[in-house]
């Protein structure tokens, strides 16, 4: 997901590249979910699979080690990537720098980490454009309003809302 181009300046700067360089070095390089190292030219498959070359193993997006006889492995079209560590704001904050809150993440594992936020947003774009209202604010600005099975209260959820369409 590109960086919305109002919150860029907050990406650009030595504030962010000492940021950044930390909690690299934290994560030793590597995606702290699935551990692709950066930088590297890999072997990947769908859903996250890829191939650790020092370990000689196919690995899922948790970093679990399957040897060569992943299952459903077979047949599946194998890609080359150039793996790229990004770092991912976890409550899609990003004013909140402090560490707890920021992970390395390769593509897939950013992605997969922002589905549901990107969901959201969308969900609101769409409504934005027809003009729909709001039972109440939790709703709207609720990460997945209709969905608890994850655990929290809505209060936790909104506790930290994004910038709203209006407020652009
Ligand atoms: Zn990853």
């Amino acid at each position: 997901m590109p960086i919305r181009p109002e919150l860029r300046h907050l990406y650009r700067g030595p504030a962010w590249a000492a940021i950044r360089a930390r909690i690299l070095e934290r994560a030793g390089h590597a995606c702290e979910r699935c551990g692709k190292p950066n930088r590297e030219r890999l072997r990947v498959t769908r859903g996250g699979i890829w191939y650790d070359a020092l370990a000689s193993t196919w690995r899922n997006d948790a970093g679990e080690a399957n040897g060569f006889n992943y299952p459903g492995i077979t047949g599946r079209t194998v890609y080359v990537i150039r793996c790229v560590i990004t770092i991912a704001h976890l409550d899609h904050d990003p004013h909140n720098n402090a560490d707890a809150n920021l992970a390395a993440l390769c593509q897939h594992c950013h992605l997969k980490h922002d589905t549901h936020f990107h969901h959201a947003n969308a969900r609101r774009t769409r409504a934005a454009q027809v003009g729909q209202a709001w039972l109440s604010r939790e709703i709207e600005e609720g990460v997945r309003p209709y969905a608890k099975k994850h655990g929290g209260s809505v209060e936790e959820r909104v506790s930290r809302p994004f910038k709203l369409r209006e407020e652009r």
